[in-house]
């Protein structure tokens, strides 16, 4: 395959790899040296010892994130191990490097056991203003956050769980308006129960969606009450169990008005598209085939249908990339000591706020010159619209300040303004 072949001289051209570490200060003279090492690097040494959020002035824990996985479910590839993940966990630092300006260290650690994660990722707080998780397999990867979330003072954010989340959270914004909906009375259907799955379910229920209209399928059909009491599904997946009877994915969506896929390609139907209710709301996100493709679900009924996927090649691509570097650009520059509820609702709303403004012609152009306006096809801003730096790291940060997550206190009029610079 072309692609692959390319890939693989991409990544073997000399140097091997594609990242590296510069130096940002003076290092010509013997002065520059001893002022970067020893015995000039002792003064900012004692300022930290003395007041530990003086490494935010000194060192660069203000500008790096700590990309760290087991490597036990990477992409579409599964469980393949640590070293064999770099070159994913290399590449998210380029992402947060070409969209945020933030510096990274990609960790990939060999470790199965979650207690061991959480002790090695634990100690490295001194290092980084902040962690993002990434490619940690389901259940394991929930417990793995949370008690990171509990013990550590930076901000520890799954990419996997909540970067989907928050951007198909966007895009549910504007397709309930579009349809003329309310969030509220959303009949919700998830094909999935997996780490993406769960926290979109959390994140559409922290955005107004009912819990009790969720139904939530996994490979064994609608996850019951029955079900949950049988002992036939983990703790997180009993967590959406519901009352109603048991079923197949055909049945959970009929008169549905969304359907949530984060499972596998190809398992929804015509069929099943034409038993949803009136103008449906189909995300159908498993890469790299969805659920169901754009062409079929939108054949499928004469009304509206809006469509999501994680495809490059279809409108309203559901792209991690719109989220984590401006998420982390927000919550770093705000010092802050988590991503919180507020600052994950922050940023789906200044995402779907922006969709709804008119798009730079620049950005048009970038891609392929297809009219981007407010509709059923422009739901979720372009991944290279530079305006969602702009856009999405204000409204984290503000949010961070306004939940008291924020060490420090930004003038966000002047930090856009040195953002868009
Ligand atoms: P995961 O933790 O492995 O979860 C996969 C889930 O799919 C499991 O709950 C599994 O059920 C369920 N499943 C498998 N076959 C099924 C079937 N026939 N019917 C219903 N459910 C079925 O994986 P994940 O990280 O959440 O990712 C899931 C999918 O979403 C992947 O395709 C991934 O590429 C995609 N994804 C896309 C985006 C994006 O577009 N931005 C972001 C994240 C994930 P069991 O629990 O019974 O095994
Ligand atoms: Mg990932």
């Amino acid at each position: 395959m072309g692609l692959d072949e390319d890939a693989l001289d991409y990544h073997r051209d000399d140097p091997p790899g594609k990242i590296e570490i510069s130096t940002t200060k003076p290092t010509n003279t013997q002065r520059d040296l001893s002022l970067a090492y020893s015995p000039g690097v002792a003064a900012p040494c004692r300022e930290i010892r003395d007041d530990a959020e003086q490494a935010y002035t000194y060192t660069t824990k203000g500008n790096m994130v700590g990309v760290v996985s087991n490597g036990s479910a990477v992409l579409g590839l599964g469980d393949i191990g640590p070293q064999a993940s770099k070159p994913v966990m290399e590449g998210k630092g380029v992402l947060f490097k070409r969209f945020a300006d933030i510096d990274v260290f990609d960790i990939e650690l060999d470790h199965e056991d979650p207690e061991a994660m959480i002790t090695s990722i634990k100690a490295m707080e001194p290092t980084f203003g902040g962690i993002n998780l990434e490619d940690i397999k389901a259940p394991e990867c929930f417990e793995i956050e949370s008690r990171l979330r509990e013990e550590m003072d930076i901000p520890v954010f799954h990419d996997d769980q909540h970067g989907t989340a928050i951007i198909s959270g966007a895009a549910l914004l504007n397709a309930v308006d579009i349809s003329g909906k309310d969030i509220s009375d959303l009949d919700i259907v998830f094909s999935g129960a997996g780490a993406s799955a769960i926290a979109t379910a959390r994140f559409y229920v922290s955005l107004g969606a009912d819990k009790d209209r969720i139904t939530m399928c996994d490979s064994g059909g609608i996850i019951t009450q029955k079900r949950a009491e049988a002992g036939d599904v983990n703790e997180f997946k009993q967590e959406f169990a519901t009352d109603r009877p048991e079923g197949g994915l055909a049945d959970a969506m009929e008169g549905a008005d969304v359907f949530v896929g984060l499972s596998v390609g190809g398992i929804v139907d015509e069929e099943m598209v034409r038993s949803m209710a009136e103008d449906p709301i189909i995300f159908a996100m498993a890469n790299p085939d969805p659920e169901i493709d754009y062409e079929t679900a939108k054949a499928a009924r004469d009304d509206t249908v809006i469509m999501a996927t994680g495809r490059s090649d279809y409108p309203n691509q559901v792209n991690n990339v719109l989220g984590f570097p401006f998420i982390f650009r927000g919550a770093l520059d705000a010092r802050a000591t988590e991503i919180n509820e507020e600052m994950k609702v922050a940023a789906a709303e200044a995402l779907a706020d922006l969709s709804r403004q008119d798009v730079p012609d620049a950005v048009v152009k970038a891609y392929g010159d297809d009219p981007l306006q407010f509709g059923p096809d422009y739901i979720i801003p372009k991944p290279l619209d530079p305006r969602v730096l702009f856009e999405v790291a204000p409204a984290v940060a503000e949010a961070a300040m306004e939940s008291g997550a924020a060490r420090g206190e930004l003038d966000l009029e002047a930090y856009t303004e040195r953002l868009e610079a």
